[in-house]
């Protein structure tokens, strides 16, 4: 059994504040991990790392890349935490900075360079050698899912003018439209206080209209990636939410892909393009199928992101968003002292923070054949 996902809840009322981790950072994982790294470039101003992450389950790989523009910190910065992820199967690439050299002018080109982020051009070769060096760690790793994290300054409202952040961008067919809802649904419930804040979901540019030569197009269009170019907005908005959002996303994003465990007996063939929300039938339906696991999903109210709890609030824990996608939730077990054995059950709970410290909150949920999952939120009274 392992922890698929953590997310933090914090409560005011003590001195001092403690230190809020923006994703995965359990060391408690059972799967054994190989992290490798090289550099593309090397040797040259556009050197940039490239992080592998394989676990020792096979399953789907996915890749990350941030830092495509140089002045969108909290790609870049949630791109080298999320290198260092734990995963349960499959495996991840991540570039944080694919243009160093911008990144490190804080400029969104390198000078002289022009838009990196236009050197992709559907159906044909990368513009650049630095492109083309990222193209040819698509073409080696060959994801099932590609994710590009953005920043814009703006909040799109359906108009580009305006800025286009908050939205994951998506090829609009199944199943890349049906993850970028959940993923979108999932932040608006748990990390956005404000309703002109929340994230939506939009198409990307068809190949006829600009702008052209996007990676998450060429992946989308050239391979059978499910690519996703995911824009947060910096408007009011401080660096560490910024991350945390696209930390969010990307672990939606993969979830089903990395962090789920297989329950068992996944041969770790090319999954990446199954539904997530399992309605769908789509890959035959011979009845033949092995156990999907469930999802265990914590939610929280008050919600994560709105910061109005207190010392010696209760707060409560609802788990009617887990899900499972070939069949149903039999059990739901709670542990809410952290001690590794289960206190409650039922499809929901409450907690009340009293006393200063962290809580560590973990559902376990099984479905009716047996597999199980867990999420963990960690609420922080500080
Ligand atoms: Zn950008």
């Amino acid at each position: 059994m392992t922890t698929t996902r953590r997310t933090f809840l914090t409560a005011v009322g003590c001195t001092g504040l403690l230190g809020l981790g923006v994703a995965q950072t359990s060391g408690e994982s059972e799967t054994d991990l190989a992290r490798d790294s090289f550099t593309l470039m090397s040797g040259t101003d556009d050197a940039t790392e490239v992080y592998v992450t394989t676990a020792s389950e096979s399953g789907p790989t996915a890749l990350v890349v941030g830092g495509m523009h140089g002045n969108e910190e909290a790609g870049y910065v949630a791109g080298e935490d999320i290198a260092q992820w734990d995963i349960n199967r499959g495996t991840l690439v991540t570039i944080p900075k694919a243009n160093a050299e911008a990144v490190a002018a804080d400029a969104r080109t390198a000078s002289g360079e022009g838009d990196l982020n236009r050197k992709f051009p559907v159906g044909e070769e990368p513009t650049t050698e630095l492109a083309r060096s990222i193209w040819g760690v698509v073409e080696e790793y060959e994801p099932d899912v590609v994710i590009d994290l953005h920043e814009s300054v703006g909040i799109f409202d359906g108009d580009l003018v305006g800025g286009v952040g908050q939205v994951i961008f998506t090829s609009w067919d199944e199943p890349a439209s049906t993850d970028a809802k959940k993923a979108a649904d999932y932040l608006n419930e748990n990390y956005v206080a404000r309703d002109d804040y929340e994230f939506s979901i939009g198409a990307f540019s068809s190949s006829s209209n600009e702008p052209s030569g996007l990676l998450a197009h060429k992946a989308a269009r050239d391979t059978d990636a499910v690519a996703f170019l995911a824009e947060v907005t910096s408007k009011d908005t401080e660096l560490d939410k910024r991350v945390q959002w696209h930390s969010k996303l990307v672990q939606q994003l993969v979830e089903e892909e990395l962090l789920t465990t297989s329950g068992g007996g996944d041969d770790g063939s090319d999954d990446g393009d199954d539904g997530e929300d399992g309605n769908d039938d789509e890959d035959g339906g011979t009845g033949d199928e092995e156990n999907q696991p469930p999802v265990a999903r914590i939610q929280t109210s008050p919600s994560v992101g709105d910061g109005s709890l207190e010392r010696g609030d209760t707060v409560t824990l609802d788990a009617s968003a887990s899900e499972d996608s070939d069949g149903e939730i039999v059990e739901y077990m709670w542990d809410l002292d952290g001690d590794g054995s289960f206190e409650a059950d039922g499809k929901s709970t409450e907690l009340t923070v009293s006393d200063c410290g962290s809580y560590r909150v973990t559902l376990q949920v099984t479905d009716d054949k047996g597999a199980m999952s867990t999420d963990e939120v960690i609420i922080s009274v500080a």
